[in-house]
């Protein structure tokens, strides 16, 4: 079955061609960061403009790309939520046309259940059930995973994402947005060990998790430091990305042992910071636990992940009705095993 997907939650269009036997036979992506970065984060009508401009042209060059035609398509998966109510509509009304134009039936996917899949669209897929560690722009989650559909919810944050205190402590160091990427590379220049930051909830003996106050403890010291130099910059970016860091590293192992299970998957965004891969990599090897990422463009949104996701819901594939909505919020544990 050649399921066509297509991701618009946020500011990122992605389009991609998932083959059930076959695997993934192409994906295009367009990034609007350029186009938000003068504003600081995105703007929502814009995301949704740009949708528009960007859906059907790399569709064009998915399937050219694959060598596949529109008619080869046998089902439309897309992101029905959560996300951007207008940069959401965008993407479920262009998938349900194209189905009702081509008499394909179609599934809504959940955006996390993308995120917390993507690591097996990878050779050598980790089997269920595992731990999953969803780390993004707007989730920090612990999760066991039984299989799809199966997902408990074990921990969580209290406030701020992960993803979401990335990009708020590298707006308090004038660092460009996404601040992901800018804090890495910035944290690489610092002095490990300069300064110390807390780590929040580290031995709360749950698997919650709070960012917000590491990021007010990011301001203070910024404050304690001003005019900050380039170095004082780059080794308050190091302390921060190494809290952040210990603490997701921590909660993970603690819920390895916890569920006694041998596999973590990780996903989402900050789930490509060097830093926690490395972090983890080794707790993980220490206590004979097997860690599962997806390749680094996967970590973020992308259409492949829609498409992967939607075809493993293809038996709650709609015919015919094309009416459809969005669902801007949508809490995961409201799915079910398809
Ligand atoms: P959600 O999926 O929760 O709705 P989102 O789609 O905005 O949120 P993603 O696209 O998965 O989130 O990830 C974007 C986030 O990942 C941003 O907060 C960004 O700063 C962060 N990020 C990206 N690369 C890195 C990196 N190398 N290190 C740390 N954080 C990163
Ligand atoms: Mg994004
Ligand atoms: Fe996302």
């Amino acid at each position: 079955m050649l399921v066509l997907g297509i991701e618009s939650s946020c500011d990122e269009t992605g389009i991609a061609l998932y083959h059930s036997e076959q695997g993934l036979l192409g994906h295009a992506l367009h990034s609007q960061i350029k186009m938000h970065a003068e504003y600081g984060g995105v703007v929502p009508e814009l995301a949704s403009r740009d949708h528009i401009r960007r859906a059907l042209p790399l569709t064009e060059q998915v399937l050219k790309q694959s060598g596949a035609k529109l008619d080869d398509i046998e089902a439309i998966a897309y992101t029905q939520g959560p996300g951007l109510a207008g940069a959401l509509l965008v993407g479920t009304s262009i998938a349900e046309s194209l189905a009702f134009a081509l008499n394909l039936p179609t599934v809504g996917v959940h955006h996390l259940e993308g995120h917390l899949l993507s690591p097996l669209l990878e050779e050598n897929p980790p089997p269920f059930p595992f731990v999953a560690l969803l780390v993004s722009g707007g989730h920090t989650q612990i999760m066991r995973v039984g299989g799809i559909g199966d997902y408990e919810l074990l921990g969580d944050t209290l406030d701020d994402a992960a993803g979401e205190a990335f990009d708020k402590t590298a707006k308090l160091l004038d660092l460009p947005y996404p601040g992901g990427p800018a804090i890495s590379r910035l944290a690489e220049q610092g002095r490990p060990g300069h300064f110390k930051l807390p780590r929040p909830m580290i031995n709360s003996g749950d698997l919650n998790f709070s960012f917000s106050g590491l990021k007010t403890a990011v301001l203070t010291l910024a404050m304690q430091h001003q005019p900050l130099t380039e170095q004082i910059k780059a080794d308050i970016a190091n302390a921060f990305q190494a809290a952040a860091v210990d603490v997701l590293a921590t909660k993970c192992m603690n819920a390895l042992k916890q569920t006694k299970l041998k596999r973590l998957v990780v996903s989402g965004g900050v789930g490509a910071n060097k830093q926690l891969r490395s972090a983890l990599n080794q707790a993980a090897e220490r206590r004979g636990y097997e860690v599962f990422y997806p390749r680094l463009e996967f970590c973020t949104d992308n259409g492949a992940m829609i498409a992967f996701a939607g075809a493993m819901r293809l038996k709650h594939a709609q015919p015919g009705n094309h009416a459809f909505s969005v669902r801007p919020r949508w809490d995961l544990s409201e799915l079910t095993a398809p």
